[in-house]
């Protein structure tokens, strides 16, 4: 296929600052504007209706974006249930990231998953080795680990210098969901 990537890099937004999602939505939103073909899975956000949803099915078939697992457990220990779900999401995803059907794979969250203790690192790692060779992968999430940080080609930290969720702002339809 005529767009597809020589080399796929593997990019990780990490750190507490707002804008780690956003930017992998943003990059998820360029490559399908170049009729790559892409896919967005998205950790623990199983109970949340996040308007990009909406916005991928308007632009059409070459962006998927799937929601797996609890948000709920974030706030609690992670159950049976929710280790079942993420194992099941992350079979999936690596499946996804090897089969060579993408151009971009980005895997929203996964960093707070293995840092929840639902995903092992050393699957992950497993993961980026056997990604197909022209697919660019996207990690997001707070706290990514080290090991991962050493296997990627791009780490970018959003720093939190300022969030108005302090001065009591709740998250907001459109803005933050
Ligand atoms: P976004 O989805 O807006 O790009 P993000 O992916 O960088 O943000 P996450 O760590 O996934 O941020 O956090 C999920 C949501 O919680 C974000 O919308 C963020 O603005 C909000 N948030 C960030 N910091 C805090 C905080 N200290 N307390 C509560 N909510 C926060
Ligand atoms: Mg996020």
């Amino acid at each position: 296929m005529a767009n597809r990537l020589e080399k796929g890099l593997v990019q990780i937004y990490t750190g507490n600052g707002k804008g780690k999602t956003t930017a992998s939505l943003g990059l998820a939103f360029r490559a399908a504007g170049h009729d790559f073909q892409v896919y967005v899975m998205q950790f623990m956000k199983g109970q949340t209706i996040c308007g990009e949803l909406e916005a991928a099915r308007r632009v059409g078939a070459n962006l998927t974006i799937e929601q797996v697992g609890r948000e709920a457990f974030v706030s609690s220990e992670p159950t049976a249930e929710d280790r079942r779900l993420a194992a099941e999401a992350f079979a999936r995803a690596r499946q996804l990231t090897s089969s060579g059907d993408y151009d971009l794979v980005v895997l929203d969250e996964l960093n707070c998953a293995v840092d929840y203790g639902l995903v092992p690192v050393a699957e992950v790692k497993e993961l980026i080795r056997a990604k197909a060779p022209h697919t660019e992968l996207v990690l997001t999430g707070r706290n990514a680990h080290p090991e991962l940080i050493e296997l990627a080609d791009l780490v970018t930290e959003m720093r939190e210098i300022k969030h108005y969720y302090h001065a009591g702002q709740q998250a907001r339809r459109g803005i933050e969901s």
